[in-house]
């Protein structure tokens, strides 16, 4: 079957074509700034290199015309025509209570992800309108919805809930969610399959590191707690979002500086984390290990304050599960960064984890990290939220 994943964004649209039967990427790319002046379409064929055509997009329907003309083009193409394509694979960031797993979607699901809205503004109405689009030019094609918070909908009241009025909980539904579900599902899979256990019957813990980042304990194949909350603004410092706070800062700040308490959330959301403290100098990790290592204090101290909140989660977690077997790093820092995990290594070495530092520098593999006989096995395992997709999209639609 040939699969196209899609993620919807409110100005973008990722894509890529999946044979699930090889679990090959036929093709990828990325439309952006879609309704706004400059949009383009970047596509790019398994093996070759990106081509970028600047191209007016008034909205998400033109935008997913756009993809099936490259994906049918003669010269860039990889399919014949529309027929090729099986099914449609959406990845939807918030299902609230409602998801606990992937579901065909139909217009009951639509509704449901509708009543969802409150809880993600920016990232639901943007993933319905890809599917709308999506409906439009591809009314026969079955799609699917791969939600990012279902994998956690198995945590106990006792890890979602915030310790606030419970009126809350049951008037608004305010607790924690956990998003990357895919990825956190995903790694920890894939991590007991290399070490040939069942998930089953293993404590893990993964670490997504990405510009969005987030950890979870998974026990015995499910998740048992996760450090982002109702939205993906809570738990560890990310890139540009500045993790835990205490909520008393908000109004606080708003007061000195005579703005909304929604101007500082934004601020939380896209000027703090490593960005904010490193002082703005950058939000990718490269950079600031990079400028630390050549003696930017600031940037040094944006990586020791992101590595210690990392090592403080993993700590909260083993306690969580009453112990722990097996940590992943994935995303783009957790799989590239050696520094990063470096720098993470120093707080767990208690729990066994002996990291050997010349297996550390590897980039981007499955990696085991840990001496043989070490305590907890600690590895590297890239993510992939596409092919997850697919899988599921498969599993669905067969
Ligand atoms: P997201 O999908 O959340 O936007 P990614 O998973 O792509 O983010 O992660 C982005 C981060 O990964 C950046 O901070 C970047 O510096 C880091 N990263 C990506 N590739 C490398 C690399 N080769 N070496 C070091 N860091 C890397």
């Amino acid at each position: 079957m040939n699969v196209l994943v899609i993620n919807c964004g409110s100005s973008s649209l990722k894509y890529q074509l999946i044979n699930s039967d090889s679990e090959t990427v036929l093709a990828k790319g990325l439309c952006e700034r879609i309704g706004i002046d400059g949009s383009a379409i970047t596509h790019q064929k398994a093996g070759e290199g990106k081509v970028k055509t600047e191209i007016p997009m008034a909205n998400h329907t033109d935008a997913v015309n756009f993809v099936i003309e490259k994906l049918t083009d003669a010269e860039v193409g990889v399919i014949k025509s529309l027929d090729e394509i099986d099914a449609v694979g959406h990845r939807m960031v918030h299902g609230g209570e409602e998801f606990a797993g992937s579901c065909v979607i139909t217009e009951e699901v639509i509704k449901v992800v509708e009543s969802c809205n409150d809880l993600a503004p920016l990232h639901n109405p943007a993933n319905l309108i890809g599917i709308a689009a999506c409906k439009e030019v591809m009314p026969e094609v079955p799609m699917v919805g791969v939600f990012d918070t279902a994998f956690h909908q198995t945590m106990p009241k006792k890890a979602y809930l915030y310790g606030l009025p419970y009126e809350y909980y049951d008037k608004y539904k305010v607790r924690r969610y956990g998003f990357h579900g895919t990825s956190h599902d995903f790694v920890s899979n894939r991590a007991a399959e290399i070490l040939g256990k069942d998930r089953k019957d293993l404590k893990i813990i993964v670490c997504h590191l990405g510009n969005g980042a987030s950890i979870t304990a998974v026990k015995n194949g499910e998740s048992v707690d996760t450090s982002m909350g109702l939205t993906p603004l809570e738990g560890l410092i990310m890139g540009t979002r500045s993790g835990d706070l205490d909520p008393a800062i908000v109004t606080f700040i708003a007061e000195k500086e005579g703005i909304t308490a929604q101007e500082v959330i934004d601020i939380c959301n896209k000027k703090s984390g490593v960005l904010g403290l490193s002082g703005g100098f950058s939000s990718d990790f490269r950079d600031l290990a990079e400028a630390a290592a050549n003696g930017n204090d600031m940037a040094k101290t944006a990586l020791d304050a992101y590595a210690y909140r990392v090592g403080k989660y993993i700590g909260a977690y083993t306690a969580a599960m009453n112990g722990v077997d097996v940590i992943c790093f994935t995303a783009g820092a957790g799989e590239n960064n050696a520094e990063v995990r470096a720098l993470i290594g120093q707080y767990i070495g208690f729990l066994g984890t002996n990291i050997d530092s010349e297996k550390n520098k590897v980039r981007g593999e499955e990696i085991i990290l840990s001496d043989e006989g070490s305590k907890v096995v600690t590895m590297v395992v890239p993510t992939d939220e596409e092919m997850a997709i697919a899988r599921e999209t498969v599993r669905l639609v067969k």
